[in-house]
């Protein structure tokens, strides 16, 4: 379809001076997007995509929000900035509402990347138990395949190692637990919590690192980026037992799974949990502008008050909660809350879901077909009795089939260090359920034609 337009010098001088932030693989070269509407990007050619990611898992509601762009307008007209050491109504105002939708419990502390949530929340974790007297608690556990971001303490805690080992060392602290996988070592669902195998890994690890030494652990409640990876039903409250059981804290990493994409507001909501600690970023602004928050229950708050000025908790974020973001991201909420996209993303999931699943399963490279809300895999096998992962060229043709017609998915796995063979779906929440089938269809005939 694509049609080669002048594309000016923009492309060459993409190359001479952006530095992409991972090589994505497109044969047809970089993809300069011009103009967003909907579910769908255009292109510097003029062709159009769906956009089934939502940009990086993260543009929830949609592109093209005019709202959004507005609140974001008067804001900057009316106070463009102020740092959070002092305060200002639009990050009152969203800490507030953040509240109300996670119950009523929690402190907010802002920052601007998903990763700069979670580098907050392992500070954060560390200092409330110092100020308890537990000064030997500073471990982390997470668990492999998961991805918590880019710097030095988040990427630490990620468990892919084929991201890490350029970089190492990274933070000392992390330990890696393996999470469960129901297609490759399947638990059976119904068993009761404390006899899964992966939360009896949980109990197990934090015996043998000594309770004593462990801080907090740190899950999303679905694996995202490692593959999509749904866990047992009774799995999350299981592990919240185990920690509460060696005195450690549950962060739970909502930065994708937040907003809707799970089909609850959060993705722990899925699975009846109170995390300590909640980290998000991405869908609380729909990426419009940059967002993170990390939120923090209450009484961990509290044992941070009354501490004498050397010990606050001595963490500064110049640009978190600005108050253009901040207003921003109430606008965004207020969309999500009006439009019912939170039970869009549960119901339209769920036939999304089932449509794969009916029409793929039967084809000799699908293994699984998983997911929740708005967030669906697709696990590419070799053989399905041995689960080998389906390799990474034919993978790729799937994806550059489904490019070549206008559609855009994503891949990741780390099923196999270096095997990215779980095809991804997150659009927006919004999508229109005609540009769902066209999804359904264009990518049911690119794997056919495997
Ligand atoms: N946690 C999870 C689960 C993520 O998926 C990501 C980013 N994809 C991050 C943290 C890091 O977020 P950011 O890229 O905004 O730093």
């Amino acid at each position: 379809m694509s049609k080669v337009k002048q594309p000016g010098n923009l492309l060459t001088k993409d190359t001479d001076y952006v530095w992409h932030s991972m090589k994505p693989y497109n044969p047809e070269g970089t993809m300069i997007v011009e103009k967003s509407s909907g579910s769908w990007v255009t292109d510097h050619n003029g062709d159009r995509f769906l956009d089934g990611m939502a940009g990086l898992w993260c543009v929830n509601v949609g592109y093209g929000r005019t709202e959004l762009a507005e609140a974001a307008y008067e804001q900057l007209k009316e106070l463009a900035y102020f740092p959070l050491t002092q305060s200002h109504k639009p990050a009152i105002q969203l800490a507030e509402k953040l509240n109300e939708m996670l119950g009523d419990e929690y402190v907010i502390f802002f920052s601007n990347s998903g990763s700069e949530a979670n580098e907050t929340a392992f500070k954060i974790a560390r200092q409330y138990h110092q100020q308890n007297g537990d000064n030997s608690r500073y471990k982390f556990i997470s668990r492999y395949r998961a991805y918590h971001g880019n710097s030095m303490g988040s990427l630490a805690a990620t468990g892919q190692a084929q991201r890490k080992y350029k970089y190492e060392p990274l933070a000392p602290g992390f330990i890696h637990v393996a999470p469960p996988d129901t297609y490759r070592s399947p638990e059976i669902e119904g068993t009761k919590a404390q006899d899964l195998k992966s939360v009896q890994d949980v109990d197990r690890v934090m015996t043998w690192e000594l309770s004593e030494t462990i801080a907090g652990f740190i899950m999303e409640p679905i694996i995202t980026g490692g593959g999509v990876l749904v866990p047992p039903e009774e799995y999350m409250a299981g592990v919240q037992e185990v920690c509460k059981k060696h005195g450690a804290l549950l962060i739970s990493d909502e930065v994708i799974c937040g907003f809707g994409r799970t089909g609850k507001p959060f993705g722990y909501m899925n699975y009846g949990v109170k995390p300590d600690i909640i980290t998000m970023a991405k869908g609380i602004t729909s990426a419009y502008l940059p967002l993170s928050a990390t939120a923090v229950k209450k009484e961990i708050y509290e044992s941070f008050k009354g501490s004498e000025e050397y010990d606050f908790f001595r963490h500064v974020n110049t640009f978190g909660g600005s108050p253009a973001a901040c207003a921003l991201a109430l606008k965004n909420i207020e969309i999500m809350e009006k439009e019912k996209l939170f039970d869009r993303s549960k119901q339209l999931g769920n036939q999304l879901k089932q449509d794969l699943a009916s029409l793929l399963l039967n084809h000799l490279y699908v293994g699984d077909v998983r997911g929740k809300g708005l967030l669906i895999g697709i696990e590419l096998v070799k053989d399905k009795a041995t689960k080998e992962p389906l390799e990474t060229e034919l993978v790729n043709k799937v994806i550059a089939g489904c490019k070549k017609k206008g559609l855009i998915i994503g891949k990741n796995g780390a099923t196999v260090a270096g095997f990215n063979n779980v095809l991804t779906i997150a659009p927006p929440l919004n999508i229109e359920e005609e540009d769902l089938a066209f999804l359904t269809r264009t990518l049911t005939e690119e794997i056919n034609a495997l």
